[in-house]
């Protein structure tokens, strides 16, 4: 029995690459420069309503409305901080993530989420406190930069830079995030280079080991946050499952493979992992491989007894290391003003369908 078309999912456009957009479109029947319109008009035009692709033939569009979903998501929440950093929660059904902008001289940065939550369960976090409920899509990682490309369209304004460090562990979602790097770095989609693409693991040494086989040069960041063994077990859960030395080795053997320094990430709870000891065991570990390391203030989270450091303990800290040799920044606290910690407003979000919240839209 003929299958009724109506009846067929419809096709992600942010999930598609372009030779797989091309398939799709020679299926029906339409040449190849037709598949390009529709790119120029999405991609550049920031237009995704097929009755407005003018170019198109009423028949033509029709038939896209009918078979492809461009924009799915839709933007529940919106935060915009007074120093320029601007965080949506983005919702397609039941599955919501976060994704952040944040503007730094002429970059403009997109902190995007891999998962739907995070399996990670990191103490100090709000995106690992009720785990992972599941994947997102390459097409849902793409639609969260198209998403912030289009406010920042007002601007005459594009993303430059990527940051896989919202809500999951991008390692374990490799397969859609890879695609989603292959979208976003195409020339004929979101055009943005490998070098501007950073993410960021906790360390999962198999699949590091498989990105530096990857023909991308991408930064590759590990979020280590203790310097020992056993203070990092006790910040992150997940940590038992692979020690240091595996996760330093894969990030040698990434710097080996790519030539790209490692980025260690470090966030600076007070009292806990911050104290000179602390720093000096760091300064040790970095002389192992080829690293840098940024320095994160943590950003509390109402509910968790985590403290921020005050901005002397960083300094302190930041000093130790260097005088040992290392490079270390510290990174700039961005929108402290609005729900500034990853996974902080879905999960004001998700408090708000029990009890009122204030949050500012
Ligand atoms: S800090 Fe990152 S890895 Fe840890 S729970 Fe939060 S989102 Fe997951």
């Amino acid at each position: 029995m003929p299958v009724d078309p109506s009846h067929l999912p419809k096709a992600e456009f942010f999930g598609l690459l372009p030779d797989e957009f091309h398939a799709l479109v020679a299926r029906w029947g339409w040449p190849k420069f037709r598949a390009k319109q529709v790119r120029d008009w999405v991609y550049q035009k920031m237009v995704t309503d097929p009755r407005s692709m003018t170019n198109l033939s009423k028949h033509d569009r029709e038939k896209l409305l009918d078979t492809v979903n461009f924009e799915s998501a839709q933007i529940i929440r919106r935060q915009d901080s007074n120093d320029g950093t601007r965080k949506l929660l983005l919702a397609w059904g039941t599955a919501n993530a976060e994704t952040v902008m944040i503007p730094d001289a002429d970059r403009r940065t997109a902190c995007v989420s891999s998962q739907v939550g995070c399996p990670v369960g990191c103490k100090f976090c709000a995106s690992g406190l009720n785990g992972v409920k599941g994947n997102l899509t390459a097409g849902q990682i793409v639609e969260q930069i198209y998403a912030l490309n289009r406010i920042l369209s007002a601007q005459q304004e594009r993303i430059t830079n990527i940051v896989f460090m919202g809500m999951g562990e991008p390692m374990s979602n490799y397969a859609n995030v890879m695609k989603a790097i292959r979208i976003l770095h195409d020339p004929q989609c979101l055009n943005i280079g490998a070098r501007r693409i950073t993410i960021s693991t906790v360390g999962v040494p198999s699949k590091m080991r498989e990105l530096a086989k990857e023909d991308l040069p991408l930064n590759l960041a590990i979020s280590l946050h203790a310097p020992s063994e056993p203070l990092r077990r006790e910040l992150i859960p997940w940590a038992e499952h692979f020690s240091l030395d595996e996760i330093l080795g894969a990030a040698r053997y990434y710097f080996d493979q790519t030539g790209r320094e490692i980025t260690l990430e470090y966030i600076l709870l007070s009292g806990v992992n911050d104290q000179a000891e602390h720093a000096r065991q760091l300064a040790k570990l970095c002389k192992t491989l080829r690293a840098n390391v940024n320095l994160i203030r943590y950003n509390e989270v109402e509910s968790l007894p985590f403290k921020r450091p005050t901005a002397d303990d960083v300094v302190t800290f930041q000093n130790i290391l260097r005088n040992a040799g290392v490079n270390a920044h510290v990174r700039k606290s961005r929108g402290r003003d609005i729900d500034a910690a990853c996974g902080q407003l879905r999960r004001n979000e998700q408090q708000s369908e029990d009890q009122p919240v204030q949050i500012s839209v």
